[in-house]
């Protein structure tokens, strides 16, 4: 048998399709109802066996006393976003390769590579999705053959974001978000989304949710949303799109609203801000729709968040999409 020494997992950035936020709890956490739709946009992780000698740059060790990070690189085309992402232990793709070293007693020093598409601090999870692709490519480096069940324990220990990622598809998440339960959802759809220069602090968005919404009620499920993904019917899907954290996002960067306003205008069949933001996702087709349908609408999408000046890049993908994949 050949083991590997170099690993490449790719893995996709979610859209929230609807964002459910009850109020704070004690613990600080929001009891959430979060319906996760992975997305064509995708980051890859790729991890290294590093010599046994090396140490992390910082001169830190994991809890354990080990030294598993030997060093972090990240890539990408947005130098603004690039810029967001930490190279050193606070990274959660090293805290993911941390734990899984932990846990299993297993772990030897590894340098980690992120080649990022995913926008940082954008609402879409990308960190998230490194920790998911790290904690799997080291399971495979360092020949771990933890069970899923075990991989998707550890993910939730990691963040509330980072089980998803190892699904993919689109599944509803409930607690705080990391308790995950696949939803129906035959159809595939066709999305734009408008990424800011500007990042927004998820918990910041979260502050300003408990400021603005002291008496949220618990979060449901939205039927509307449940019964359009089943269908598989675009416009309704559209219509069901919702974000609790919208309305905070939106008070931290109200240039949102245009953005938001100039993709509607042109002919989306849905907008919102995604997740924390401030990315502003557009559902442009999807399901029996005519392809040429699609792409005109899409078309027209990109044109207006072009013309408007308020993007720093737009991009377009397609959802759902598997999870976590080995390259
Ligand atoms: P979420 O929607 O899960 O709250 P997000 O998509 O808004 O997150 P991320 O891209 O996950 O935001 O980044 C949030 C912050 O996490 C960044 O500003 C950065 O400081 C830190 N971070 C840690 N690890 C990473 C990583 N691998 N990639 C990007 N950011 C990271």
């Amino acid at each position: 048998m050949t083991v590997d020494t170099t690993v490449t997992v790719r893995v996709p950035a979610k859209v929230n399709l609807q964002l459910a936020v009850g109020p704070a709890r004690e613990d600080g956490f929001h009891d959430l109802v979060n319906v996760f739709h992975a997305v064509s946009l995708f980051d890859e992780v790729t991890v290294r066996e590093a010599g046994p000698r090396s140490g992390r740059p910082d001169g830190s060790t994991s809890p354990d006393g080990g030294t598993l990070l030997a060093e972090l690189t990240a890539n990408g085309r947005s130098v603004s976003h690039l810029s967001r992402v930490p190279l050193d232990a606070s990274n959660l793709a090293a805290g993911a390769a941390d734990l899984l070293g932990r846990e299993t007693g297993r772990g030897r020093p590894v340098r980690i590579h992120l080649e990022k598409r995913i926008p940082v601090a954008g609402g879409m999870a990308g960190g998230s999705a490194d920790a998911a692709a790290a904690l799997v490519a080291c399971d495979r480096l360092w020949q771990t053959g933890l069970p899923r069940e075990d991989l998707l324990r550890l993910a939730a220990v990691l963040g509330s974001d980072v089980a998803f990622p190892l699904v993919g598809g689109t599944a509803v998440g409930r607690g705080r978000g990391e308790i995950l339960e696949p939803v129906a959802s035959p159809g595939r759809y066709r999305w734009v989304f408008a990424l800011s220069p500007h990042g927004l602090s998820t918990g910041a968005v979260f502050a300003e949710y408990d400021r603005l919404r002291p008496d949220a009620p618990a979060p449901e499920l939205s039927t509307a949303l449940r019964d359009a993904l089943a269908a598989a019917d675009p416009a309704a899907l559209g219509r069901a799109l919702a974000n609790d954290l919208q309305e905070a996002a939106l008070s931290l960067l109200p240039e949102l609203e245009r953005t938001l306003k100039t993709g509607a205008s042109a002919g989306a069949l849905g907008a919102l801000v995604s997740g924390s933001g401030p990315t502003c996702a557009f559902l442009v087709g999807g399901g029996a729709e005519e392809s040429s349908v699609v792409a005109e609408r899409e078309a027209a999408v990109v044109a207006s968040l072009e013309a408007s000046g308020l993007c720093e890049q737009i991009v377009r993908a397609d959802g759902d999409v598997p999870g976590t994949v080995f390259v």
